[in-house]
């Protein structure tokens, strides 16, 4: 008989205590490098499961005598589920944040003196206090800190989006235990900020990972802006009826709107934003994470660290400010590896109110200049043809072939020539500008426009005499829609500026080669969005079923008998329902129907401790149903 593995190696932890199979892309090589007490910077996507690259490595020295590792924070709200669910699977973890009384947190530190606690997680200005940093000591001469994790670590620079002051401290981490290794780890991809990282927690000689950015079972899908709360309804309670997912709004007032227009439409929707009470803002967070099918109405306020598992869509009714901001909220959805959808709808006032936000912010010209650049990028992938995951791909640097899961690969939009079209509208702006004949206005924006180009016989084409400008009428072939494909496209482009509070239309310098006929201009067909149950297919073509969908009905039976269970024993250790089984693990179950203990253990999700703790329970339930 070969040698079993030593109860201790990476491996035989992530079976032993998380019961999955096997590490994911870059996981297993960080776990080595960081359990060897190498340093470490680890970039992987929202869901990419960074989690797992220190909690192995702490368990791994935990049992090697090492002593305990230091988790930093910035999500408090979430230390609670994040030290409960490793206790659910039997490892010994506490949290330090300023939720806690003085008589919790003196008892957090005298168990901390006790060396049985594998993991600490704490807010980085509990970590940094004088107090702290001298237990810390104690700890250290005694050979019993054994690893830092520096979690969201973009948080150190002022570049991300999520600068925190605290986090500045960090470096005495490094300066007052420099034999101790330190693991740094965030989901921002962008170069800069990845360097102030490295700067600012001096992490010079860390090896750095990088994973691959893709989130296969993503599907992205980007819709023209038409009737956008009808185009929600349907995407929310046609295609993820009772699924929970994240509504992102760009503002606290179109939050609460869009929330109670959804609840009103019969949708399980609530609202949060900063501007809520932090009381409204814990309750609703804590519905969302604790019960099933919750659709959040929120700002951007919302989402970071939130890890359920199982949002299965996040849409955007408002355009997001660049690249980085749509992957990491997009991203929210499907960690569970299950089918998920991320979706957006945008129009023309999405273009011009990020332009204009730059465009009035108080930031220094440099920066206007980045975040222009950084805008037109994803104007970009708003307008694309092709397959939207090889440009979201591409943004951060990688390589990849059309994915067959996103609204251009299943569904190839039907393209125009716009070109001349986009001259006959840059000429009719010119002609408003020449034109004397009306009085005042000499710009107009893009309603007049279109209706001028169209040859409609309005008032307000009546009050300037723009019927009698060369342009009228020089674009009735086109229908309203196809126009404002094209006055969208040239404002995304950059021909087209936009100006004061009505939005006029004026020529930008390059508008002088589209009018030449220099630039081609190729624009999608509109249409309606694509109907139907969603399309479950990967990128390799083959079907990835969301947990429960392709159970047959005894499967589903039991499915819905062990949902049953779970939610009361969720109840009664108050932690949200996937920190005690996700549904893939309770669908693998349901579907298998395993009868022995030790065919229950082979299921992905069920590690030792949950083994001990409910495998009776749970052929009880299996058997009942
Ligand atoms: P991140 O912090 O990178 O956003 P998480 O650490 O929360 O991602 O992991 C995302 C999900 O993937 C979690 O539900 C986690 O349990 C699961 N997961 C991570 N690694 C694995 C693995 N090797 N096998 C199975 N599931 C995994
Ligand atoms: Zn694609």
């Amino acid at each position: 008989m070969p040698a079993a593995p030593s109860a201790d190696t990476p491996l035989s932890i992530l079976h032993e205590v998380f019961g999955y199979a096997a590490f994911r892309g870059e996981q297993g090589s960080v776990v080595d490098h960081v359990t060897a007490g190498g340093d470490a910077l680890v970039l992987m996507p929202t869901g990419g499961g960074k989690s797992l690259c220190y909690q192995v490595p702490a368990i791994a020295r935990h049992r090697a005598g090492r002593g305990v590792t230091v988790v930093v924070s910035p999500l408090i709200a979430l230390m609670h589920d994040q030290v409960g669910a490793l206790e659910e699977a039997g490892v010994h973890a506490l949290f330090l944040n300023s939720t806690l009384t003085s008589e919790e947190a003196q008892r957090v530190e005298r168990e901390l003196v006790s060396a049985r606690v594998v993991l600490l997680y704490a807010a980085p200005e509990r970590v940094t206090n004088p107090r702290f940093l001298a237990m810390l000591d104690s700890l250290h001469q005694r050979g019993l800190l054994s690893l830092f994790a520096i979690d969201e670590a973009h948080c150190v620079s002022q570049w991300g989006h999520d600068f925190r002051e605290e986090y500045l401290q960090l470096s005495v981490l490094h300066e007052r235990f420099a034999s101790v290794p330190r693991i740094a780890l965030t989901a921002t991809a962008d170069e800069h900020t990845r360097e102030d990282i490295v700067q600012r927690l001096q992490l010079q000689d860390a090896r750095r990972f990088v994973a691959s950015f893709d989130r296969p079972n993503i599907r992205y899908t980007i819709v023209e802006k038409d009737n956008a709360r009808a185009q929600l309804l349907r995407f929310v309670s046609d295609e993820h009826e009772g699924e929970a997912g994240i509504v992102y709004c760009q503002s606290r007032k179109k939050v609460e709107e869009t929330a109670q227009w959804l609840a009103g439409e019969g949708v399980a929707a609530l609202p949060y934003h900063a501007g809520l009470d932090a009381d409204v803002r814990r309750r609703h967070q804590d519905r969302f994470l604790r019960e099933d099918g919750i659709v959040m109405v929120a700002t951007i306020a919302f989402g970071m660290g939130i890890d359920k598992p199982d949002v299965r869509f996040v849409a955007h009714l408002d355009l997001p400010k660049n690249i980085e901001g749509y992957y990491q909220e997009t991203g929210r959805a499907g960690r569970d590896g299950e089918a998920a959808e991320a979706w957006m709808t945008y129009g023309l006032a999405d273009v011009v109110n990020q332009r204009r936000m730059i465009d009035d912010g108080t930031a220094s010209e440099d920066f206007k200049r980045i975040q222009r650049g950084k805008l037109e990028a994803l104007l970009a992938l708003a307008e694309a043809h092709d397959c939207r995951r090889v440009r979201l791909l591409a943004y951060f640097g990688e390589t990849s072939e059309p994915c067959g899961n996103c609204d251009n690969c299943l569904n190839p939009p039907q393209t125009w020539d716009a070109t001349e079209a986009a001259r006959k509208a840059l000429s009719c702006i010119y002609r408003f500008a020449q034109h004397r004949d009306g009085f005042g206005a000499t710009r107009f924006g893009a309603g007049q426009l279109i209706d001028v180009l169209r040859g409609k016989s309005t008032d307000k084409v009546a009050q300037y005499g723009h019927q009698h400008l060369s342009t009228f009428g020089i674009g009735a072939d086109l229908s309203e829609a196809q126009w404002r494909g094209v006055v969208r496209q040239l404002v995304a482009l950059g021909h087209l500026r936009t100006e004061g509070e009505f939005n006029t239309l004026e020529l930008a310098d390059t508008a002088r080669a589209v009018l030449k006929g220099e630039v081609d201009i190729v624009l999608r067909e509109p249409r309606e969005p694509v109907r139907g149950r969603k399309a479950r297919v990967a990128r390799n073509g083959q079907k990835v079923p969301a947990a429960a969908a392709t159970l047959d009905d005894s499967a589903q039976q039991r499915f819905a008998a062990l949902k049953a269970w779970r939610a009361e024993v969720a109840r009664e250790h108050n932690l949200p329902a996937y920190v005690v089984f996700h549904d893939a693990t309770l669908a693998q179950m349901a579907q298998e129907a395993p009868a022995t203990l030790d065919a229950l253990a082979q299921i992905s999700g069920v590690g030792a401790k949950k083994l001990e703790a409910y495998g009776r329970e749970i052929l009880r339930v299996l058997g009942g149903a």
